[in-house]
């Protein structure tokens, strides 16, 4: 297997409220993506980690990703072990992914900035030669950080308006998060998350001059090719 992209997340329905958006843009435009969700949500206060798997894989299909993973590593106590390094590390090696996305290095929830470290290291392993004798190593390219919860400039920002009602569908499919009760209505919630993740897109795609956005950080300097083909009006 060998993906162009690989969003690696601490909990299912993380990338659905961050970078979801540019997964489908980029499925859309032929590239291959992937998903893999390092806990299965077993410390959520609502559904079980097998109904949170089988919710994410729906997510998955709507997101039009060919392929998604679960680690099942403890959720709401996510460590940056060795073990845990090795494990993520095989898993890149496995997929092979060109561009890794990351949650942001900080943030209020400890599993995410973990996430994010845990998730850089691996990528750092996963390039060593003698890691392992039964994989071959492999190295990402790039590697970008989510930032839709943290308060900092985006590097830059994706144009997610002709996938946002996509990736809200794809959310809508964890039932066990964002449904009703028994005889209730299915999403008693969906107006005040449609609200609250439209408010942040609109925000983004502002920054930008398009509708909805999905903002990302990178630790490097951008390398720009052709600075005449460059998008974003500054006047
Ligand atoms: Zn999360």
């Amino acid at each position: 297997m060998s993906l162009d992209i690989l969003a690696i997340a601490a909990h299912p329905d993380d990338v659905e409220q961050t970078c979801g958006g540019t997964l489908i843009k980029m499925a859309e435009k032929g590239y291959r993506t992937g998903v893999l969700d390092l806990t299965a949500g077993d410390m959520g206060t609502r559904g079980t980690p097998e109904q949170r798997i089988e919710e994410s894989l729906a997510a998955a299909k709507i997101m039009l990703v060919g392929h998604r993973d679960n680690l099942h590593f403890p959720d709401a106590r996510l460590e940056n072990t060795i073990s845990a390094r090795m494990t993520l590390a095989v898993k890149i090696r496995e997929t092979r992914p060109r561009v890794v996305i990351l949650p942001y290095w900080e943030g209020r929830h400890p599993d995410h900035y973990r996430a994010a470290e845990l998730g850089y290291e691996a990528c750092f392993l996963a390039g060593l030669k003698k890691l392992d004798e039964y994989s071959e190593p492999h190295r990402p390219y790039k590697i970008l950080y989510s930032s839709i919860y943290a308060n900092v400039t985006p590097s830059f920002v994706v144009d997610i308006s002709a996938q946002f009602e996509r990736r809200m569908a794809a959310l809508l499919s964890y039932r066990s998060q964002y449904g009703g009760g028994e005889g209730g209505e299915l999403f008693p919630d969906e107006k005040e998350i449609r609200e609250r993740l439209g408010a942040v897109a609109r925000f983004y795609g502002n920054l930008v001059g398009v509708k909805y956005g999905e903002p990302f950080v990178v630790k490097e300097t951008m390398l720009v090719e052709d600075v005449v083909a460059m998008g974003g009006r500054s006047i």
